[in-house]
């Protein structure tokens, strides 16, 4: 039997991720969104998405043929064996998932199901609190169809765990796959897919691979909320540096490295939604997850923080120039979805301040958020012009390259706080006003 066709709903970061990512496997793969302008760029063979190496691997699909786009989703279930669903799943007002698209997704496939002859699996790839597919999907999939699983088709959960910057390397070195389902051939089509990727695989029901996608968000969350709430406690014993501290722990094996890093707080599609999400269905059911509720309100937080050490170097900020370097919610990406630079420079608006703002890739983004509000500068170094503090919010290379006299010779007072600790403290403080995350001086 040849490789299994594949169709992807919903062609956002991991769908096109994905897409492209098996199309350059040899996989033919067919993507539909509801978005008819995504769909004009993709098949111009442009991502919608800022991601390294996305484009080169989008060309290299539709030059040996095998990533099709289609505005027909009847056509990419009847083309496929399995169609993945990869829509947003955004929070609701109170914080709970919100299942639009999840649904619709859901009851497109399944109009599109009752014409097909064939037996075909439906692989939740969505982020979705336990029981939405068995539940849910599978509900409103029944509904449209009027088949039945697993007899006529087959139901199975494989969560994602891509990062935004690095999502291809991810897609194709995975740590681990999860594969969630409860019959036999949905397993083993799955397991089949993902045969040539050498990463243990987990194998389990659809309930416990939703589950184990919202604890592995919630420990990285708890583990960055964790290394800032001790970078407040470094700020007010001088002479103590987070980082170092972050080192000290980080080199116990049973703690590791990763994602220690104190900073400005954690934003992002993914950890804000899924840490509220979590919070609010196990609330649902009667439980309640303290350390979960903690991790939030410290991020809650976290970003004014900037606000704080801008104000104990500059005083007020009534109609004084600010420079925010960095927008996106991390590097290496333009999304903007609950990054903590919203938080920021809407708290320096507040104070007054005049603000200008750069990003290597996030500024069409920055523009839909804060309009008008902001001066958009097109460079580094014209955000730097006449400013009287810099706040360093993400940690893109670029920045990383700057260098004290860079500051000194275009702000009109230089001034650095650094949000993401991508300075040396020692050179920066000797020659300028420094400040960091997590640090006090002596
Ligand atoms: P996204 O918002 O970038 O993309 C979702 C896409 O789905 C959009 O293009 C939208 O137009 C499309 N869509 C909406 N309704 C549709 C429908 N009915 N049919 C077809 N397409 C439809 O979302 P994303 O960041 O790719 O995330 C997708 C899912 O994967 C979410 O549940 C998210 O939590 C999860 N996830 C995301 C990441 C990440 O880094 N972005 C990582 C792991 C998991």
């Amino acid at each position: 039997m040849g490789k299994a066709k594949l169709s992807f709903f919903g062609l956002g970061y991991v769908g096109t991720v994905y897409s492209a990512g098996f199309a350059s496997k040899g996989f033919k793969v067919t993507g539909f969104d509801t978005d008819k302008d995504k769909l004009k760029m993709l098949d111009k063979g442009a991502p919608p998405i800022h991601e390294p190496g996305l484009e080169e691997l989008m060309r290299e699909c539709k030059a040996k043929g095998t990533l099709r786009i289609t505005d027909n989703p009847d056509d990419a279930v009847s083309n496929s064996d399995i169609t993945f669903i990869t829509v947003g799943t955004p929070s609701k007002e109170d914080g709970s998932i919100d299942l639009k698209h999840v649904v619709e997704a859901s009851n497109t496939i399944g109009g599109a199901l009752k014409g097909k002859g064939a037996w075909h699996l439906i692989v939740v790839k969505s982020t979705v609190t336990p029981g939405t597919t068995e539940k849910i999907v599978r509900r409103t999939v029944e509904k449209a169809s009027g088949k039945k699983t697993p007899e006529d088709y087959g139901l199975a959960v494989n969560p994602e765990f891509l990062r935004e910057g690095s999502a291809i390397e991810d897609f194709m070195k995975p740590d681990r796959i999860i594969i969630g389902a409860n019959d036999e051939k949905s397993r083993k089509m799955l397991e089949e897919i993902y045969s040539e990727f050498d990463c243990p695989k987990i194998l389990t029901n659809p309930k416990t691979a939703e589950l184990i996608k919202y604890v592995n968000n919630a420990f990285l969350a708890m583990k960055v909320s964790f290394i800032n709430m001790i970078a407040n406690l470094c700020q007010e014993i001088p002479g103590c540096d987070v980082d170092v501290v972050a080192r000290g722990i980080g080199l116990d094996r049973r703690i590791g490295e990763q994602f220690l890093r104190a900073g400005a707080g954690w934003g992002g599609s993914c950890l804000p939604k899924d840490l509220k999400a979590l919070k609010n269905f196990s609330r649902k059911i009667g439980v309640n997850l303290p350390l979960i509720e903690a991790t939030l309100k410290i991020n809650d937080k976290q970003p004014l923080t900037m606000i704080k050490l801008t104000k104990k170097k500059i005083g007020n900020l009534k109609n004084r120039r600010v420079a925010v370097l960095g927008l996106s919610f991390k590097p290496d990406t333009d999304d903007m979805r609950e990054a903590v630079s919203i938080k920021i420079v809407n708290k320096l608006i507040d104070e007054g301040a005049e603000v200008t703002v750069y990003d290597p890739a996030a500024m069409k983004n920055a523009k839909k958020i804060f309009q008008e509000k902001v001066i958009y500068a097109p460079s580094t170094i014209e955000c730097l012009k006449d400013a009287e503090c810099a706040l360093i919010v993400t940690e893109w290379s670029e920045f990383k390259e700057l260098t004290p006299e860079d500051f000194i010779e275009h702000m009109k007072n230089p001034v650095v706080i650094d949000g993401r600790r991508i300075f040396n403290p020692e050179t920066y403080a000797s020659k300028l006003e420094f400040e960091a995350i997590g640090l006090r001086a002596e």
